[in-house]
């Protein structure tokens, strides 16, 4: 399990992002370069919730299009799709079975956790390939 390396800044906007969606799941691709197993974050990608918006407030989808597309916006710079965030309103940062389904190995998923509109902890998290189950993943500033 690698190390996720998110500036104040950073940290700060999957906060805002989260508060903003509020009620529902906010969501968003991580891009930045992999050295090592150091992750460093280089900017954060807003996307939208393609869920049936009568689910987003515990649900969230990416949109296979929007995906390509960052995929190759993050490969064009010399970078990486390192993983994905999103937010649990009024749930804990704790990725839930559905997260766990939904979840490829290798990238890290970040959860903000979300209470009565206020961004509270965050944690990261990566599927084991083997077993298939979610592993914390540091999360660290730089
Ligand atoms: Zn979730």
């Amino acid at each position: 399990v690698s190390t996720l390396f998110f500036t104040p800044a950073q940290t700060r906007q999957i906060g805002h992002e989260g508060e903003k969606a509020y009620p529902n799941e906010c969501c968003g691709a991580i891009i930045g370069t992999e050295q090592g197993d150091k992750r460093l974050v280089d900017h954060l990608r807003p996307l939208s919730n393609s869920f049936d918006p009568g689910e987003q407030f515990h649900r969230f989808r990416l949109d296979p299009l929007e995906l390509a597309k960052v995929d190759k916006e993050a490969g064009a710079a010399g970078m990486l799709v390192l993983g994905f965030y999103h937010s649990h309103p009024d749930h804990p940062a704790r990725p839930s079975e559905y997260d766990r389904a939904h979840a490829w190995p290798f990238y890290s998923y970040v959860i903000v956790s979300i209470k009565k509109g206020a961004a509270a902890e965050m944690t990261s998290w990566q599927l084991d390939g083997g077993t298939e189950q979610f592993q914390p993943e540091t999360i660290a500033n730089t």
